[in-house]
């Protein structure tokens, strides 16, 4: 495996015609990737698409716009403790629209419930925040969730989150004062196709240390330039790689080992 895309949907409907086909092309290309889980049945199905397949992961978790279903923290602490599950989520607040905007609160408790779970088992957490157009709020909400159970772990003292409290922001689309919290935290920022097409985000790709950055597809969404419009497919995080390379210059080799080591330290793959 010489690149990896750290967040993709293998388990999602959009593959069902051609999983297969697809993890094989992945595989050809030298990618690895990270199956996530959006409710409960997602996750098992992202549990098993790693359990049969070479350099596929699982993450675990429920997702912010689930936020009609209760979370089951005894099935999913259960499913965290499966060999191959890497990370909790994906997880958080997304604010994007009003009908899951208006059901915050119940979005946070589900929230808090994976904050728990990460630091009882020690996995990183995936976080999906998605603030409403034009505003950074359910970065800040969140933040403030994360930034409260991260001096709960250290005691009250000096921060030290990244210690107990470990994750990534997964399709970074805050600003630069939003990404320097996450790194005060410890947590990684995580960049996805966006950035091969979107010229805002490419001045917080140069602010965020290469150390600190990973590279995702979010595939089936958000393919990056030049397919974009089709499906996207975990094998195309090769062009997030060539455009975090381009932005940071530095050779795509150096970008590739680097994005790599930084996703093998975070979820000790
Ligand atoms: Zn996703």
């Amino acid at each position: 495996m010489k690149t990896i895309d750290t967040h993709s949907h293998y388990n999602l409907t959009q593959f069902d015609e051609d999983r297969e086909a697809a993890i094989t092309r992945m595989a050809e290309a030298d990618v690895g990737t990270i199956c996530v889980g959006v409710d409960l049945e997602t996750s098992k199905l992202a549990i098993e698409i790693a359990t049969d397949n070479e350099n596929i992961w699982a993450c675990v978790g429920q997702h912010p716009t689930e936020w009609k279903q209760e979370f089951d923290a005894v099935e999913f602490a259960d499913l965290a403790a499966g060999k191959f599950v890497v990370a909790i989520g994906e997880c958080g607040l997304d604010y994007f629209r009003p009908e899951d905007k208006e059901h915050k609160d119940e979005q946070v408790v589900i929230f808090r419930r994976h904050i728990e779970l990460a630091i009882e088992t020690g996995l990183p957490l995936m976080l999906h925040i998605r603030p409403e157009m034009h505003t950074m709020t359910a970065y800040e909400d969140a933040l403030d969730i994360l930034e409260e159970y991260s001096q709960a772990v250290s005691g009250g003292g000096e921060p030290r989150g990244h210690q107990a409290l470990r994750g990534t922001a997964h399709f970074f689309a805050g600003d630069k004062v939003i990404a320097q919290r996450f790194l005060d935290l410890g947590f990684y920022i995580s960049f996805s196709g966006v950035i091969t097409f979107v010229k805002e985000y490419q001045e917080v790709v140069a602010f965020v240390p290469l150390e600190r950055i990973l590279s995702e597809t979010d595939a089936p969404f958000a393919a990056p330039a030049p397919y974009r419009g089709q499906r996207n497919e975990p094998a195309y995080v090769v062009e997030i790689v060539k455009k975090v390379a381009e932005i940071k210059g530095v050779g795509i080799e150096e970008a590739e080992v680097q994005l790599l080591n930084n996703a093998k330290i975070l979820f000790r793959i």
